[in-house]
């Protein structure tokens, strides 16, 4: 049978922001011969070559931070922040289950340990109240992760930390240019942590970058990030806490890509923001479907654009309807996220080796169960769907005729219609 697919398919254009700009940029650096200029030891290039500082001070205006280091992946630059605000081994992180695996793995990483609150459910962000009930004398971080291209409820998550003690990281990867209030998205954290690998809004093929307004933060992230070990002679022992240096640079090709592909943020934005309008109008008509909430302090970026179906409303459940969507040719639908705390690393509690590290640390019993971040769950389980909107370059022609065919599957089996 011929499904509808084939008018609809030719929509959905493979997001695509590199171009002529980035192309003249390689061959400017090709021709230098000069494809990385760090150093692993006390010298100026220990902070990089030209384009790298170029990139790291172009970020620093645009996000209006006073330190922005550029990093190999968002992974990398999770890790040296970590490691940067001084997590130990047996530290609790809090954390939310609804992310990609490297923001909880991270924490492993320094043989700390991730503790996963609740999630609020309209806006899919770590819940404040969740973050609060989880905080325990071994607590010594959260890292708020801005999910789907919205940030956090940071004034609120900043108040409980500022209270405990707490160092606070944003997980930006997914909502560069997002403002909250009158900031970027991941500028009012202590650190904040952006991707730049080829999935996320802009890119540099592998990357990322992480900003600070605290120089000392932004002098361990720049150690560990390349062999702390060998430029750090002697000190106090304080000094040397976490500074085991890895490689974690950037090269100059992908800084000079870095360099064009920030002036286009805006605009991918304002885009992804204007689809968004014609995809909310056409279906926010259906009873028991909820479009995105983007509470008033926020501006969405849209990595990826989330719905929530209240399944009593519908005569089948979100699978059924997710799979009507893609056999109408619908690409980028999904009916799951992340309940990182289901995945086999924290219900085995394997880790490094065998015998439950760096769990085994404290002996604390540490509770992984399904039950205890019920909204994460049920958004998992039964009310979730997903189009990742990021993934493509959709013309307003285009979008228009998505909308009106999700909008019709939608009713189509809606209790009210
Ligand atoms: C993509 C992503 C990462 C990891 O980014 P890399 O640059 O691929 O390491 C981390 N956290 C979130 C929320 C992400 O979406």
């Amino acid at each position: 049978m011929e499904l509808g697919n084939s008018k609809i398919s030719k929509y959905f254009k493979p997001h695509n922001s590199i171009g002529r700009e980035e192309a003249a940029a390689v061959r400017s650096v090709m021709r230098t011969g000069e494809l990385s200029k760090f150093l692993g030891s006390i010298h100026p290039n220990f902070l990089g070559g030209k384009k790298i500082r170029e990139f790291e001070t172009e970020w620093e205006n645009y996000f209006q931070v006073k330190y922005a280091i550029s990093v190999n992946s968002a992974t990398s630059g999770l890790i040296a922040a970590l490691g940067a605000i001084g997590i130990e081994p047996g530290d609790e992180v809090i954390t939310t289950p609804w992310t990609m695996s490297a923001t909880a793995t991270s924490i492993i990483h320094w043989c700390a340990i991730p503790i996963f609150a609740d999630i609020d459910r309209e806006t899919f962000c770590i819940s404040p109240e969740s973050i609060e009930s989880r905080i325990t004398s071994r607590t010594k971080a959260i890292i708020a992760v801005d999910i789907f291209g919205q940030s956090c409820d940071m004034d609120k998550i900043m108040q409980i930390a500022r209270k405990h003690k707490l160092k606070v990281i944003s997980d930006t990867s997914q909502a560069p240019g997002a403002t909250y209030k009158a900031s970027f998205a991941g500028t009012v954290a202590d650190i904040g942590v952006y991707s730049l690998n080829y999935h996320k809004h802009i890119h540099t093929g592998e990357g990322g970058m992480v900003v600070t307004n605290d120089q000392e933060i932004a002098e361990k992230v720049r150690l560990i990030r390349n062999h702390a070990e060998a430029v750090i002679g002697s000190g106090d022992k304080e000094k040397l806490v976490n500074m085991i240096g890895y490689n974690f640079r950037m090269g100059e090709i992908e800084a000079a890509i870095g360099i064009e592909q920030l002036k286009k943020l805006k605009k991918i934005v304002n885009k992804r923001q204007e689809s968004v309008n014609c995809l909310n109008n056409e279906i926010s008509q259906t009873e028991g479907l909820s479009i995105p909430y983007v509470p008033n302090y926020n501006t969405h970026s849209y990595y990826v654009y989330p719905l929530r179906i209240d399944p009593a409303k519908f005569t089948t459940d979100k699978f059924a309807i997710a799979e009507k969507l893609i056999s109408m040719g619908i690409q980028g639908v999904s009916t799951s996220y992340q309940n990182l705390h289901l995945l086999p690393i924290f219900q085995e509690k394997i880790a490094y080796g065998r015998n439950g590290f760096p769990w085994s640390i404290t002996g604390k019993p540490i509770n992984y169960s399904k039950g205890i971040c019920p909204n994460a769950e049920d958004l998992q389980d039964k009310s979730y769907i997903g189009f990742y909107i990021g993934g493509f370059d959709l013309s307003v022609r285009g979008v228009k005729k998505i909308a009106q065919e999700m909008s019709l599957v939608f009713k189509s089996f809606s209790r009210s219609s």
